[in-house]
């Protein structure tokens, strides 16, 4: 919307040449890159062994199009591949002692997959979240604060690089409480958090509980990673309405990369980084390649990263695509509302397909929930849903009950059960929320 972005005064870049580029040369660009990363890579067993088995000379692929001769990388593959080949699989373009950075995925969706960088990938890996930064208008005047714990997961590494790049101060949250890291945000007069929307919330919610007010910290921008939520209207008003500050969400996994970035337009759809990668969006069920504008399963080649590459690797994520111009003044495609569930994350709850997204939306419009938790059942080949809600003390549960049972039945059409949880008795998290289990039925 063009009235946000009265809010400030100017469009932020982080390289304005190849955000604004025409789309045709931005695609010659790419190819270009393509063949040289092809060219680097040569020695990658894993990706030769793929290129042979179906019948393709790396070196005839000349453009993304070509590359879609080459069947598709998954996750399960990459496991599959380091439980063969331990610890790394046969995934590294060069001998190991060239290797500086050493990353694991959460494994939330399976075992931990590990990811090694050279030097010179990490530093045109970490670009990736140069244009997060930039795209949120956050320059080297910022105090970023990272609230991730310090580990081996990218995130906190990741926004801490990024940081550097644009030449903003930034301070690690990690090893720290949620009132320690509150109180180094007000006692600093940091400009800038970075954590989960969940996370976000849970620091609000113990704000409260100190009589802190986030609303008059320095706080101006949040930036989100981790989950989808920054993207989901009603996670990011309450996100916004809790910090006073402009919220951004930011795409990214470790295996990849920050593959998308906000920008200060408030559009509803985040950026396609096209120039650091390749994009497809395939129908899941089908792996046929869908038109712009219709949901699928976004498909990612990394063009930055020749130490340890993925070559149309499956996300999961589903996204919808627009390559509209964006009031921002780039042309870089955008994907409507951010990542919008994953693929194996849908539920069919009597009989509606559902993802956890929508549930969120729903449930964080709310104000009097705090926080949830929900069991999937499996009743008659579909999922029945149990909702356990912690509420405001002064709030009735009877009422809140009410509201939330009415609220699904007109917004999604589905019936679903709803009890109360104690105050303070459901997990809070500080990283990937896990909100949702599945019990026998
Ligand atoms: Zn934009």
């Amino acid at each position: 919307m063009l009235t946000s972005l009265k809010r400030v005064n100017r469009i932020d870049f982080y390289d304005r040449e190849i955000e604004t580029m025409d789309r045709s040369r931005l695609r010659e660009l790419r190819d270009e890159r393509l063949r040289l990363l092809l060219a680097e890579i040569a020695d990658n067993r894993f990706y030769r062994e793929k290129f042979q088995q179906a019948g393709l000379d790396m070196a005839s692929v000349l453009s993304g199009e070509d590359l879609k001769r080459l069947p598709f990388t998954t996750k399960r593959e990459l496991a599959a591949e380091q439980q063969a080949h331990p610890p790394y699989g046969r995934l590294l373009s060069y001998p190991v002692a060239r290797y500086s950075y050493f990353h694991q995925t959460s494994g939330t969706t399976g075992q931990p997959l590990k990811w090694l960088d050279s030097r010179e990938d990490w530093e045109r890996w970490t670009r990736g979240w140069g244009y997060v930064y930039r795209g949120a208008g956050v320059s080297e005047n910022d105090f970023v604060f990272c609230a991730f714990s310090f580990g081996p997961y990218i995130s906190h590494w990741a926004a801490i690089e990024g940081a550097r790049k644009i030449g903003a101060l930034c301070l690690s949250g990690g090893g720290l409480s949620s009132e320690q890291r509150l109180r180094m945000i007000i006692d600093n007069r940091c400009t800038v958090l970075v954590c989960t929307p969940t996370y976000a919330l849970r620091l609000a919610e113990v704000a409260d509980e100190l009589s802190l007010d986030l609303r008059s910290s320095a706080i101006r921008v949040t930036i989100h990673a981790g989950e989808p939520g920054a993207s989901i209207e009603s996670v990011k008003r309450r996100i916004e309405q809790a910090w006073g500050a402009a919220c951004f969400d930011h795409a990214g996994a470790t295996e990849v990369g920050a593959w998308a970035f906000d920008c200060q337009a408030h559009s509803g759809a985040i950026h396609l980084n096209e120039f650091e990668y390749i994009f497809e969006v395939i129908d899941p069920q089908t792996a046929e390649p869908v038109n712009e504008g219709v949901r699928g399963e976004l498909v990612v080649t990394t063009l930055n990263r020749p130490g340890m590459p993925v070559l149309r690797y499956r996300t999961g994520d589903l996204v919808e695509l627009t390559t509209e111009p964006c009031p921002c003044g780039r042309t870089l495609a955008r994907i409507k509302g951010g990542v919008l569930g994953r693929a194996d994350d849908m539920m069919i709850v009597r009989g509606v397909n559902l993802y956890p997204s929508a549930i969120d939306n729903l449930l964080r419009a709310l104000p009097s929930i705090i926080e949830y938790e929900v069991e999937i059942r499996r009743v008659a080949g579909m999922d029945d849903l149990l909702l356990k809600l912690e509420i405001n003390d002064h709030e009735s549960f009877t009422g809140v009950k009410k509201a939330v049972l009415a609220a699904f039945r007109s917004q999604l059409n589905i019936r679903v059960s709803v009890e109360q949880a104690a105050r303070g008795s459901l997990p809070r998290y500080e990283f990937k929320a896990r909100r949702y289990k599945r019990v026998a039925g």
